[in-house]
């Protein structure tokens, strides 16, 4: 999450909405101490000429967490429909009228000293704060691979978001800032491609489309899963889901990354070798453009991946 973020005024916490300052919890928690939580991250879009702020797929993002809840043993009384109205409650108290990111998170909140997931008793909570870019170079990453490998579906799924193996993403993460870069890609036990520190990652040769599969130990993100549709369904390009070679990210003629943080971030140099033109590629231009247009309620066919916050005016 971007540094120097404004603090919200409320959270959703212990099942109501309450002032953001009474969101606390215990140092013993069990997930602060194990990393024994899963999360999620959505973005809602602020529409000005429809003074509407619309959150992109929440069903999708919340049956997610729901999965990733499931795996850790993280029971919730909660539907993905009951969540994603906690979360439009939620973000019309905060009145926001800017584009924002929003945080669920459900973790072990026993205070015990144990490592174990069950018998241990659930909690949900949930955050919200205007958002802008990700990275700070979302038309021109520069990238390295990274030296630390993806955590393993045999260790802990890559497939869930949970909250312990983000200290992978966050050793890799750091290492590619410290080293001067904005990302890294990195590699599975198998030395494939797998996606970034928080994103996932296509690639285009010859005009033809490839990305990891979903069983290289990637996320399998909501953003991915939308282009692959927008790119197959609206730009007619062929899209495979495939391994995907250290090397053949030298010799890609585009790269690019997308995610709920990242949306979709051109990658223009990689390891000090520049990315086709070194410049962002006409493909990721026009994937990128059509989900902006997408996510702002621009296109009418794919609204029903909108919720809207605010009721309309006519019925304000
Ligand atoms: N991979 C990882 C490891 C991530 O943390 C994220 C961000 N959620 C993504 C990919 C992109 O997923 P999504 O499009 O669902 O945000």
């Amino acid at each position: 999450m971007a540094d120097g973020l404004d603090k919200p005024k409320f959270a959703f916490f212990r099942g109501q909405i309450v002032p953001f300052e009474q969101a606390t919890v215990s140092v013993m928690t069990h997930a602060l101490n194990y990393g024994t939580a899963v999360f999620g991250g959505l973005r809602a879009y602020w529409n000005a000429d429809e003074e509407q702020l619309f959150i992109f797929r929440p069903q999708s993002h919340f049956q997610r967490l729901l999965q990733s809840a499931a795996l850790m043993r993280i029971h919730l009384p909660y539907t993905a429909d009951d969540l994603t109205d906690i979360l439009a409650d939620l973000l019309r108290h905060e009145g926001f009228r800017e584009n924002c990111y929003a945080r669920p998170l459900a973790y072990k909140a026993g205070e015990l000293i144990n490592v174990r997931l069950h018998n241990i008793p659930d909690e949900f909570t949930l955050f919200a704060v205007p958002f802008g870019a990700y990275i700070a170079n979302e038309d021109g990453a520069h990238v390295c691979f990274s030296a630390w490998r993806r955590v393993d579906d045999n260790a802990i799924p890559a497939r869930g978001k949970v909250a312990g193996a983000y200290a992978n993403s966050a050793l890799i993460k750091s290492d590619a800032l410290l080293g001067g870069y904005d990302e890294a890609l990195v590699l599975n036990q198998e030395g494939h491609v797998t996606e970034a520190s928080a994103a996932n990652v296509f690639i285009v040769r010859k005009g033809v489309v490839y990305t990891p599969p979903p069983q290289a130990d990637v996320l399998e993100g909501i953003v991915r899963g939308t282009l692959i549709q927008l790119m197959r369904d609206d730009l007619h390009l062929e899209v495979i889901e495939r391994d995907i070679d250290r090397t053949e990210c030298y010799v890609a003629d585009e790269i690019l990354l997308c995610g709920t943080g990242v949306q979709v971030a051109a990658v223009t140099q990689i390891e000090h070798r520049p990315v086709g033109t070194g410049r962002m590629g006409s493909i990721t231009r026009s994937v990128r453009d059509l989900f902006f247009d997408v996510v702002a309620g621009r296109v009418e066919k794919y609204r029903d991946w909108l919720t809207p916050v605010y009721m309309p005016e006519s019925v304000r």
